[in-house]
């Protein structure tokens, strides 16, 4: 169980880490009893070093009071998104306007439930931004919510923080280049943060992030006939047209003004990709990296202060003492062409960042 150290700093992060890792050993006691070991000591980490630790690294600040935010914005808002408003919200004294910016027309779901700690039932159906900052609203942080995709987004963030779940939005939000840039992203019982950049020496968000393969036109149009009427008269409704027209559209498919607005629709809520593992331990602590490093890229510390050249840190649950997780220098994916040297958009982001 967490231990409580007597005088320790008001910050989040200690107790969040803490909370991930004991329901994560929970998980594993209960899922995997017979594979993984009960562990035989305690340990913890420590998300200022980024680092194994059984106590906190006392060059860590204990206070981020009047740390001005404005300039962030967050682009998704799920279960690493919230965590990240959670944890910041809870920093006592951080100030300034944050954007949350979150595209799902569907809003918050029951599914939502167990892995987006913000959220609760009286959430459900309303927009994930919206409903994050109401949430959130007593908070010397103002909350910028936007129901819509970052990149048609009205303002100019100087840090854009990723929590999207998907390569394709990854790159999306790369091709922005906006001169700082943090992402965390899960994987099985696995949590990841980076820090984006410098442009063709470290890694974007679309490098080593292969976009999914798109979803052909007749599967979208099936998986929107299969989800029934309510779905139907929504497009309907979106489209300013009769529900048949919609069905018409979708049963013989040909080029048209409708067709294509049709398309565009649903290549926006039906190309989801299949549902994945997932389980809220790992999300919860990816976004707690997210807040952290997002504290510390303002405060100009690095990632880890012994290698200063690090960008990316890993944490997997099933061994977590094992020297895996650590952070390390996750250098440019020389196949990646959004942060290619060639491609015109590195040097935007290099001017940008040196503007900065
Ligand atoms: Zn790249």
């Amino acid at each position: 169980m967490p231990i409580a150290i007597e005088g320790a700093s008001p910050l989040p992060f200690g107790p969040y880490v803490a909370a991930c890792l004991v329901v994560a050993e929970t998980f594993l006691a209960a899922r995997l009893p017979r594979h993984i070991p009960y562990p035989a000591a305690s340990y913890g980490w420590d998300a200022w070093s980024q680092q194994h630790g059984n106590a906190p690294d006392t060059t860590a600040p204990d206070t981020c009071a009047g740390l001005d935010l404005t300039g962030t914005s967050l682009a998704g808002v799920g279960a690493v998104g919230t965590t990240w408003v959670q944890t910041l919200w809870a920093v006592p004294g951080l100030r300034g306007i944050v954007e949350l910016v979150d595209d799902d027309r569907e809003g918050v779901t029951k599914t939502n439930l167990n892995r987006c700690p913000l959220f609760g039932s009286m959430s459900l159906g309303k927009p994930k931004a919206q409903e994050a900052a109401r949430i959130s609203a007593v908070s010397s942080i103002t909350w910028k919510p936007q129901l819509g995709r970052f990149q048609d987004s009205p303002g100019q963030p100087t840090l854009l923080i990723s929590a999207v779940d998907t390569n394709r939005a990854r790159e999306a939000l790369q091709n922005q280049y906006v001169p700082r840039i943090l992402s965390a992203s899960t994987s099985d019982l696995r949590a990841e943060a980076l820090r984006g950049g410098p442009p063709s020496v470290g890694a974007c968000l679309r490098c080593h992030n292969p976009p999914e393969p798109l979803i052909a036109d007749d599967t979208l149009r099936e998986r929107a006939i299969a989800a029934g009427t309510e779905t139907l008269d929504a497009l309907a409704n979106e489209l300013a047209v009769e529900r048949h027209v919609i069905e018409e559209a979708l049963n013989r498919p040909a080029c048209g003004e409708v067709g294509d607005r049709l398309l565009a629709a649903l290549r926006r809520d039906h190309s989801a990709p299949e549902p994945r593992f997932a389980v809220g331990f790992t999300s919860a602590f990816a976004g707690t990296l997210l807040a952290a490093e997002t504290i510390k890229l303002l405060l100009e510390a690095p990632m880890s202060a012994d290698n200063p050249q690090h960008n990316n840190v890993t944490f997997q649950f099933l061994r977590p003492r094992s020297p895996i997780n650590e952070t390390r220098e996750l250098g440019a994916d020389p196949s990646c062409p959004a942060c290619a040297s060639t491609n015109p958009g590195s040097a935007v982001w290099h001017n940008r960042i040196q503007r900065l």
